[in-house]
């Protein structure tokens, strides 16, 4: 037990926040954008290993974070989170066998669907639980400051240095800010755009992961709708473009044509922290936790229950 501190207040930050309290600890977050600033903010936000490596680890991290959101949602009603079913299209040339997603056992109930909307092939069908950020880093923040913890704006420029007067660990959950705080090069965003929508009584979600014009999903939350987006490596830029708009939202009308005269609501870009596979390791009295691409809600549980392992 001792002095944590946590950089970062995205949900892997908050996340092993929550465990590292849990665990006894006493934890300051610190972080130079507040939850709502932060890219996970952006977030859709559905369970799905999307853009993150290596398999072998994310599969667990995946399988443990489903766990403990079927647990919050059955149990949190206001946490934001809901276990949704819905559909993941896929299409591909006729003829070829349609292969289990290789994340298959993380999920209870995933089927194979046929009645898929034009265009498709065929698809797999399956709950996952629906993550509506804003609500979701208020309720996470909120847990960590219930525990004792603190969360200070803060920008730094390098990490907190241990011992002599400072924490006896040091917790790195600095997304994109990785590339700077922890001098890792391999670390590049990989930029999205979201369209959000007026809900027009959408329960289901909708998922083509692997389409040939970028990503696209559909994910209802209680007062909207987040219809994404795209996938651009190495892009900074943070402005909405509105052709990129335009055109997510004319591939979404084909998968779900109900969202036919939905309201625009706003536009949102963030930049997913790519990196070749997640940095999850100690190193002394650091523990570094980032690197997870487009499934940074999808692995926090799963990496923060880790994280507070690695800290005893
Ligand atoms: C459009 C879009 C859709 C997405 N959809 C999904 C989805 O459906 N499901 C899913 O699982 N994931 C999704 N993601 C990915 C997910 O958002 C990220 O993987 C996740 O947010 C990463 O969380 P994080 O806490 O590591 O980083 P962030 O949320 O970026 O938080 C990083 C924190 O570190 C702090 N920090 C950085 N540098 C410094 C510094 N120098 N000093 C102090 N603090 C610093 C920041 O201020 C911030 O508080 C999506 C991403 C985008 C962009």
């Amino acid at each position: 037990m001792g002095r944590v501190v946590v950089v970062g207040a995205g949900v892997i930050g908050l996340s092993c926040a929550v465990r590292l309290l849990e665990a006894g600890h006493r934890v300051d977050v610190l972080a130079r954008d507040l939850p709502q600033e932060t890219t996970s903010a952006v977030a859709a936000a559905i369970w799905y290993p999307y853009r993150a490596w290596p398999t072998d680890r994310v599969l667990p991290w995946a399988r443990d974070s489903y766990g403990v959101f079927a647990s919050i949602a059955a149990d949190q009603p206001g946490s934001g989170v809901r276990m949704r079913e819905g559909t993941e299209v896929v299409a591909q040339p006729s003829g070829l066998v349609r292969e289990k997603p290789w994340w298959a056992d993380a999920v209870p109930d995933l089927r194979e669907t046929v009645e898929v909307p034009g265009g498709y092939d065929g698809g797999w069908t399956f709950t996952t639980p629906l993550v509506e950020m804003p609500v979701y880093l208020d309720w996470l923040a909120g847990q960590v400051l219930a525990l004792g913890g603190s969360i200070t704006r803060l920008n730094l420029h390098g990490l907190p240095v241990t011992g002599h007067g400072g924490p006896d660990a040091v917790v790195d959950c600095s997304g994109i800010g990785a590339k700077f705080l922890a001098e890792d090069p391999s670390v590049h965003p990989v930029q999205g755009q979201v369209v959000l929508v007026e809900q027009v009584g959408l329960e289901r979600w909708w998922l083509d992961s692997a389409g040939i014009e970028g990503p696209l999903n559909v994910v209802p939350r209680s007062h909207d709708i987040v219809v994404g987006g795209t996938s651009v490596e190495g892009e900074w830029s943070r402005t909405p473009s509105p052709e990129v708009a335009s055109s997510i939202l004319r591939r979404a009308l084909r998968l779900v044509p109900e969202l036919a005269g939905a309201e625009v609501l706003g536009h949102r870009v963030g930049l997913r922290p790519a990196r070749p596979e997640v940095r999850l390791e100690r190193v002394g009295d650091v523990v570094h936790c980032y690197g997870h691409g487009g499934a940074g809600v999808t692995l926090s549980w799963g990496c923060a229950g880790e994280v507070a392992e690695l800290l005893g």
